[in-house]
């Protein structure tokens, strides 16, 4: 499947001012229905739980990919006809890629993951653990526009346990990506088995989306809700405790 090979290449555009070129020649079919197929080929590992990301992602620095993506966003606001030289505008491109890169993309790169250190469970505390409203932003990766709101995380412990803050780490490392919020409840549901090491991980996702809030269909009243139910969070019963503790003080 060669034509359907993605490749990055940089060229130097050779007056000497280090201006670099980003080429992709991805044969990515771009359709409103790319979220259900997804077509580039040989070097997309197809797992649903998977970012799909190229396998040359980092071959490239931070630094060097906030000054590409502030050359490109210029020329965005260019073609939109704003004008560069406004004072209020000058520095937006540069703005923005350093959003993208270090902060509501930062999730994209496995450096940024938060290290899961495990405590040992010696208070014996054998039953459900909740951590409710855990806020979080995330980035609609079909419009590049906000995902926002609530996750609540449960899991029993399997004879160890982690900082409650570590939770909300992990949480928004999965978020500062382009998401889709089914993708991202799973990741941050099989992360947390792996973590604490423990099936019994549930969690609900409950969240706005930008792209149905201000465009589109504009509704600014719904809300999206994605679950993930691991291990005892099968068994009804379970599930109903975790559930109905969410209802409380509601
Ligand atoms: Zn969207």
């Amino acid at each position: 499947m060669k034509q359907n090979e993605t490749s990055l290449n940089f060229l130097p555009n050779g007056n000497g001012n280090g201006k670099a070129t980003l080429t992709l020649n991805g044969k990515h079919k771009h359709s409103e229905d790319c979220e259900h197929h997804h077509e580039h080929g040989d070097l997309h590992i197809a797992t649903s739980l998977e970012t799909p990301m190229r396998p040359d992602a980092f071959a490239i620095d931070d630094d060097t990919k906030v000054k590409l993506i502030s050359e490109h966003f210029r020329e965005i606001m260019n073609i939109l006809g704003l004008d560069l030289t406004d004072d209020s505008l000058n520095g937006t491109p540069h703005r923005v890629a350093k959003m993208y890169v270090k902060e509501i993309f930062s999730g994209l790169n496995p450096q940024n993951k938060p290290e899961a250190k495990m405590f040992d469970n010696k208070f014996g505390y054998g039953e459900m653990l909740i951590e409710k409203n855990v806020s979080f932003f995330s980035c609609c990766e079909h419009h590049f526009v906000p995902i926002f709101g609530h996750a609540h995380v449960a899991y029993m412990s399997s004879g160890k346990v982690i900082g409650l803050s570590k939770i909300n780490r992990i949480v928004k490392y999965f978020a500062r990506r382009p998401q889709v919020q089914e993708r991202l409840t799973n990741q941050i549901g099989h992360e947390l088995q792996r973590v604490l090491q423990t099936e019994d991980v549930a969690i609900i996702m409950d969240a706005a989306h930008m792209c149905v809030m201000s465009r589109g269909v504009e509704d600014t009243q719904s809300s999206t809700i994605t679950s993930f139910f691991g291990g005892k969070f099968k068994q009804e019963s379970t599930k109903k405790e975790f559930l109905s503790s969410l209802s409380l003080g509601k």
